[in-house]
């Protein structure tokens, strides 16, 4: 289990996957084996000797003020997915994240950087034959935009993820739509990144001078930061993502903000500095 500390804030990382099976041609076709293998930097934790990408499914646990706030929520169990590592899934998710001070009938906010289907699984999960909130006591954050959006789409071929990880949320009245901008805590808030879906956002983190960024999905590997033009198959609007995320480099950029990207595999969090044109993650 990984922690950080930035101030006051506690954010621990609960690892649902980590391996090579999110492979090049989905997420990132132009990460190619023959395309990754000259960034020598990538080697050992984010490709592996054979030029084939690692990446991992996580969620935050965040410790704010008093506030427990889990921040996305992979792929849930039980879930009926066409992806077959993403089909029928059997994890302890919700032992470990219980371990780690997070037992789910505690959990305040639950926030979803967007809303596609390894990010909101754990929002729900079988009680009974239904589904159910996994955090009963919770306020589950979706972006307005991203809602409006995912509300008028067809099933998607992945499953109804919709169906059984969303609109089980409203149903029980625990969701709110917000802005792009919402506060969460005097220490942690949302912010737009949008391209990668209509509303997506990133999370931010600051206290006692201390500061991180929780990307989102705004970047999915860090061989983007070598290679920024490097667009997902799943952007929703591919131009927008690429400016978000060329922004996102160049604000950050050797300055003192931990990035945790949310696919990245571990050590998963870093420091991105200049590297010729471009950009490196330092994980020191
Ligand atoms: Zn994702």
């Amino acid at each position: 289990m990984q922690r950080w500390q930035i101030g006051d804030v506690n954010i621990t990382r609960i690892i649902e996957t980590e391996d090579t099976s999110m492979a090049a041609e989905i997420m990132l076709p132009e990460a190619t084996p023959a395309n990754v293998l000259p960034i020598e930097w990538l080697k050992p934790h984010f490709i592996d000797a054979d030029g084939n990408l690692i990446a991992s499914i996580f969620s935050l646990l965040i410790e704010s003020q008093g506030k427990k706030i889990v921040v996305d929520t992979c792929l849930g169990n039980d879930k009926q997915r066409t992806v077959p590592a993403w089909h029928e899934r059997q994890g302890a998710f919700l032992d470990e994240i219980a371990h780690a001070g997070f037992p789910r009938e505690a959990v305040d906010i639950v926030a979803c950087t967007h809303l596609h289907p390894d990010h909101v699984g754990w929002n729900t999960m079988l009680i009974d034959g239904e589904w159910r909130p996994t955090f009963p006591g919770a306020r589950y954050l979706f972006s307005s935009l991203d809602w409006d959006w995912l509300d008028q789409q067809p099933v998607t071929p992945l499953g109804d993820y919709c169906g059984d990880s969303v609109r089980p949320v409203f149903a029980a009245g625990l969701a709110d739509l917000i802005t792009p901008d919402h506060q969460i805590t005097d220490e942690v808030w949302l912010e737009s990144t949008p391209g990668h879906s209509p509303g997506h956002v990133s999370v931010r983190i600051s206290s006692q001078n201390q500061h991180a960024i929780i990307t989102g999905d705004l970047i999915h590997h860090p061989c983007q930061m070598a290679r920024p033009r490097w667009c997902s198959t799943f952007d929703f609007d591919r131009q927008q993502a690429l400016q978000t995320r060329e922004y996102f480099l160049h604000r950050f950029c050797d300055e003192p903000v931990l990035v945790i990207g949310s696919h990245f595999s571990t050590p998963t969090a870093g420091h991105i500095v200049a590297d010729g044109d471009v950009y490196r993650f330092d994980t020191g």
